[in-house]
């Protein structure tokens, strides 16, 4: 058996530093509700300053942050413009109808991860006529999962805002992986993100924190948001004790967890080259590993789930492990904790799990 386990189902598997710890042990709390925790206060001015908006909310995770912000955007009967395949669309329970009210418009992604904005255009609707709902928000998912966790970039962010906006519509970015797109087009996050109205991140993915996610906005909407974290239940009293582990996250300097994610998306492009080369492997053109996701199938697309089945046993066997993804795919994320090293490994027991997928998929 292999001396450790290589984990990269995904970046949330990530453990607290040391530093982390430290400054949970230490921090000094209140009770938030009552808006007296300076550890909590000090992470939402943070993150609020880093994406370049008035004011944050720390949420309990990232489905709640997107959830506060739906609730604080639109009214009962609203619609959603959506991706088809994004996390709120797909992964989040169907919080959207059941707890906001709202239908969800669909579009489709492009290989860039981007919806084409002619059609977002064409999806809003004719506010003036009554059998219709009313389109009341464009949300965006930066960076975008389903495409292999490509990056949005400013322009087209902007270009979609001003199509939101110009019908009077906000934009809110489901950035659970903002600081990844950030760091892979090397522009500031505030900049990615300075034409959207709201923003959601994820604490608890690459940037390793044990729990917890920021909403940012104006400070007339982040009250909005924090009635709603209310309404379900997420409003927590010493909640500095895990917010502390946010602020080391988000510092500047050796501490902070942002400027490092550049090392996962080098190990995630390395992996996707090693793997591409072997035959066997499909769907996976390694140049377009933009973050730190790495997307593939395994054998033939005859060949149904079988050698996909085989391919992540024999994998676990071997101490590595990865996820089915949709429409056929495995997923690997790198994350804080995997090393470059690791990769050689991980390359390695790909090789070997092939063999077995696919005599798998010869004998099914
Ligand atoms: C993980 C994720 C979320 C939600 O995060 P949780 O903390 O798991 O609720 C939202 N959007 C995207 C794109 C994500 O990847």
């Amino acid at each position: 058996m292999p001396d450790h386990l290589i984990d990269l189902r995904s970046d949330t598997v990530t453990q607290p530093t040391p530093q982390m710890r430290r400054a949970m042990a230490e921090a000094e709390v209140g009770d938030d509700v009552f808006g007296d925790d300076p550890t909590v206060i000090a992470l939402e001015e943070r993150a609020a300053d880093l994406l370049g908006k008035e004011a944050g909310l720390f949420v309990a995770s990232g489905t709640m942050g997107n959830l506060v912000c739906q609730m604080a955007h639109v009214p009962r009967g609203g619609e959603i413009i959506a991706e088809a395949e994004s996390h709120i669309v797909h992964d989040e329970a169907a919080g959207h109808a059941v707890v906001v009210g709202a239908s969800v418009r669909t579009l489709p992604a492009r290989a860039d991860g981007t919806m084409d904005p002619a059609a977002i255009r064409a999806a809003f609707r004719d506010p003036s006529d009554s059998h219709e709902p009313i389109t009341a928000l464009v949300c965006l998912e930066n960076t975008h999962g389903h495409s292999m966790g490509q990056p949005l970039t400013t322009d087209y962010t902007a270009e979609v805002a001003a199509i939101a906006h110009e019908r009077g519509v906000p934009l809110h970015v489901d950035g659970a992986r903002i600081f990844n797109a950030a760091v892979a087009l090397g522009v500031p996050a505030r900049d990615l993100v300075g034409a959207a109205d709201s923003v959601s991140f994820c604490l608890s993915k690459g940037l390793a924190c044990p729990v917890g996610s920021v909403v940012v906005g104006a400070r007339e909407f982040i009250w909005k948001a924090r009635r709603a974290r209310k309404l379900l239940g997420g409003g927590m009293r010493q909640a500095g004790v895990i917010a502390a582990a946010g602020s080391v996250a988000l510092r500047d300097g050796p501490e902070g967890m942002i400027d490092r994610l550049a090392e996962d998306h080098q190990n995630a492009s390395r992996l996707a080259h090693g793997l591409a080369a072997m035959p066997g492997i499909e769907g996976l053109d390694p140049d377009r590993v933009r973050t730190d996701f790495v997307l593939f199938q395994v054998g033939p697309p005859d060949a149904g789930t079988r050698p996909r089945a085989a391919f992540l046993d024999a994998l676990a066997q071997d101490g590595v492990l990865m996820v089915e993804y949709p429409h056929r795919q495995i997923r690997a994320v790198t994350h804080h904790g995997i090393e470059t090293t690791d990769i050689e490994r991980v390359l390695s027991a790909c090789r070997r799990a092939l063999a077995a997928a696919l005599t798998a998929g010869v004998t099914r």
